[in-house]
C-alpha cells in the first residue's frame, strides 16, 4: 500500500515535473521571437550555444623590492591600489589566470629582489581580490628561494583557496591535475611548465617542485587531462627575454602541443608583448595561443617591459550531429594594459589599461596603443581589443 502510493505520488510528481517543463519550454518559444518555426532540433542546439564562458589570462607578476616597498602599509603589504584599475576586467570572465613569477614565501624567511625573489603574501590576497581565479607557478624563478618558499607560497595559496600549478608540495600534490567546472558545465584542465630554473637544479627525488617542459611528461598530461575535461589550458613559461616577436623554438613546441590537441596555450616569461596566432593541430584541431602577455606587475622600466595585458576568448561547448560534445573557441580580445609610476620617486606604481591612458601620463599615448594593437593582431586580423 505505501509502496503504491509512494509509487502513485511519485509518477504524479514526475508529471507536473514534465509538464512544467514543456510549459516552460513551450512559453520560452512564444516569449522569443527568434525561437518561432523553429524545430526542436534547432531549439537544442540554441539551449546548447548557451553553454558559454570566458576564459582570460595575464602575464607575469614579477614583485621586484621597488613594487613591494611601494605596496608596504604600517600593519603589512596591499597591492590592491596598484591592481585595481584592472579590477572590473579580471572579474568579468569566468575564469582569469595569472603567471605568479615569484613565489609569495612571505615575511618570515625574508623578502628578496631580483635575483632571487621572495614575494609578500599579500601578493596573493591581491590576485584573489581582483579576480584571478588560479595561478601559474612554473617558472625560470620558482627554486629562486629554494623549497622552503615554494612549501609557504603554496601553504598560502591553500589557505586563501588560490588553485595553483606548476608548483607543487608533494609527489601526490603533483599527480593531481587542476580542474576548474563552470556552472555553464564546461570543465578546463589547468597545466604548467617551465623551460628551466636559472641553472637552480632540483633538489634530489623532489621533481614536484616544479615543473619543466619535457616533451614526453607533456603528453602523457595531456593524454590525462584529456580524459577528465572539456578544455585543456597549457601555461608555457618559454623564450627569449625582451623579443618581442616568438622565436623558432617557442613556435616549434607550441607546434608540438597543438599536435597533442591542446586547445589554449598561454606563454610568459619573455616580460614584452608577442602576438597572438591561432595554430591548426595534426587532427585538423585548432589551438588558441598567446606567445608571451608580457608583464602584468614588474618593477622592470624599459618601456616594452613595462606593457602586458589581459587576453580574453570565449569557449563554447556544443554538441556535433554524433551527439558528442565539442569545443569552440572564438571572439579573442585583448586588453593591453601599462605599468604607470611616478619614476622620479620610484613609488605609485599602478596597473592602467592602454585605452585609457592620457597624455600625462605616457606621451604619444595613442600612436603606442595603436603600435601595440597592431603588434599584437598581426597574425589574428579578427583579434578586438576590450576599451568598456
Ligand atoms: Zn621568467
Amino acid at each position: 500500500m505505501k509502496k503504491q502510493f509512494l509509487i502513485c505520488t511519485l509518477i504524479s510528481l514526475l508529471a507536473v515535473i514534465l509538464l512544467s517543463c514543456q510549459n516552460n519550454e513551450a512559453e520560452y518559444q512564444v516569449d522569443d521571437h527568434t525561437k518561432r518555426g523553429k524545430s526542436n532540433l534547432e531549439l537544442k542546439d540554441e539551449l546548447l550555444k548557451k553553454q558559454k564562458i570566458q576564459l582570460a589570462a595575464v602575464g607575469d607578476l614579477l614583485i621586484h623590492d621597488r613594487v613591494y616597498n611601494d605596496a608596504k602599509t604600517s600593519g603589512g603589504y596591499d597591492f590592491i591600489p596598484m591592481l585595481e584599475n584592472v579590477e572590473p576586467y579580471l572579474t568579468r570572465p569566468t575564469i582569469t589566470t595569472a603567471n605568479q613569477e615569484t613565489m609569495i614565501g612571505g615575511t618570515e624567511i625574508g623578502l628578496s629582489s631580483y635575483p632571487s625573489f621572495n614575494s609578500p603574501v599579500e601578493v596573493g590576497d591581491a590576485l584573489k581580490e581582483i579576480g584571478v581565479d588560479i595561478v601559474s607557478l612554473a617558472n625560470n624563478h620558482t627554486l629562486d628561494r629554494g623549497e622552503q618558499a615554494i612549501k609557504r607560497a603554496i601553504s598560502h595559496w591553500n589557505k586563501i583557496n588560490m588553485p595553483y600549478v606548476g608548483a607543487y608540495q608533494s609527489q601526490a600534490d603533483s599527480e593531481k591535475i587542476r580542474v576548474i567546472k563552470t556552472e555553464e558545465d564546461i570543465s578546463l584542465s589547468f597545466l604548467s611548465y617551465t623551460y628551466g630554473t636559472n641553472g637552480i637544479p632540483t633538489p634530489n627525488g623532489k621533481e614536484y617542485l616544479v615543473n619543466r617542459i619535457n616533451r614526453k611528461k607533456l603528453a602523457e598530461d595531456v593524454q590525462e587531462a584529456d580524459k577528465i575535461s572539456d578544455v585543456i589550458v597549457l601555461q608555457l613559461h618559454f623564450g627569449n627575454e625582451y623579443e618581442r616577436m616568438p622565436s623558432q623554438s617557442q613556435k616549434e613546441l607550441v607546434q608540438y602541443i597543438a599536435d597533442l590537441g591542446v586547445d589554449v596555450i598561454f606563454g610568459h616569461h619573455p616580460h614584452v608583448l608577442q602576438p597572438v596566432e591561432w595554430v591548426e593541430g595534426a587532427n585538423g584541431n585548432r589551438t588558441f595561443v598567446a606567445y608571451s602577455l608580457g608583464n602584468f606587475l614588474s618593477g622592470q622600466d624599459a618601456f616594452y617591459r613595462r606593457i602586458g595585458g589581459m587576453v580574453q576568448l570565449t569557449i563554447e561547448k556544443k554538441q556535433n550531429e554524433n551527439e558528442e560534445a565539442i569545443i569552440e573557441l572564438t571572439e579573442p580580445k585583448f586588453l593591453p594594459t601599462f605599468v604607470d609610476l611616478d619614476i622620479d620617486s620610484t613609488s605609485d606604481y599602478s596597473v592602467v589599461p592602454m585605452y585609457k591612458l592620457t597624455d600625462e601620463l605616457l606621451r604619444d599615448h595613442q600612436q603606442h596603443y595603436q603600435e601595440i594593437k597592431q603588434h599584437l593582431s598581426q597574425w589574428m586580423p579578427e583579434l578586438s581589443f576590450i576599451e568598456d
